[in-house]
């Protein structure tokens, strides 16, 4: 299936929960999911939301939270959770780590970009260098101790000045070193799950796609 491009707040109101998916937005009160807090179209302020919902209920809307919240298409998050599983450890956190060690998502944890989309963006227009190489793969997979780093011609650029703005008013998280200066910064360690800030219940998608 392609990837979704039609309105991100709507995903929101979807999933019931803030997804973040459209920078400073998501922080204003302009938030879709603020002004109108139930799922979009015409039934859906009747969409029965807190009704009991089955098991598998629950661990498809989990699922497809988490695979929004990332932008990712389903054959894109299966594969990611098929490679993570194989590995040692639990299978949920490291779907999680898988996730947070993208490029895009690194570009966006550094706060180059104002939302995942946004850093999406700007690898694949070949602004973001990985060890002084330029790599316009967003699924790149980021390991410890390689620096990430805006390409330094591209550094002005006014969508990388004010992500940078406004995530310095922010907490970083602890894994990732930034030098906000040189729009640069370097994965330090994996995270672990407390380390990750998403509000995710990951045991779910595991016990999905173990059926
Ligand atoms: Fe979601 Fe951001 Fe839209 Fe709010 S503004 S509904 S958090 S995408």
């Amino acid at each position: 299936m392609s990837r979704y491009t039609g309105p991100a707040c709507r995903l929101c109101r979807r999933e019931g929960t803030k997804l973040f998916l459209k920078g400073t937005r998501c922080l204003t009160e302009k938030c879709g999911i603020e002004r109108r807090p139930y799922p979009s179209g015409q039934h859906g302020q009747n969409s029965g939301r807190g009704r009991k919902m089955s098991e598998y209920a629950k661990q498809l809307r989990e699922k497809q939270k988490v695979k929004r919240m990332y932008g990712l298409t389903e054959s894109q998050f299966r594969n990611t959770y098929v490679k993570a599983s194989t590995l040692p450890g639990m299978k949920g956190t490291n779907l999680l780590v898988a996730l947070e060690t993208r490029l895009d998502n690194i570009v966006y944890r550094m706060g180059f970009a104002a939302s995942r989309r946004a850093a999406r963006q700007l690898v694949c227009h070949g602004h973001v260098e990985v060890n002084g190489k330029r790599v316009d793969i967003p699924s790149y997979k980021v390991v410890p101790g390689m620096e990430v780093r805006v390409a330094p011609a591209d550094r002005e650029m006014v969508v990388v000045l004010a992500s940078i703005e406004q995530a310095s008013r922010g907490a970083p998280v602890a894994w990732l070193s930034i030098d906000t200066d040189n729009a640069a910064g370097r994965l330090m360690e994996l995270p672990t799950r407390d380390g990750i800030p998403v509000n995710a219940q990951e045991q779910l998608i595991v016990e999905l796609y173990s059926k």
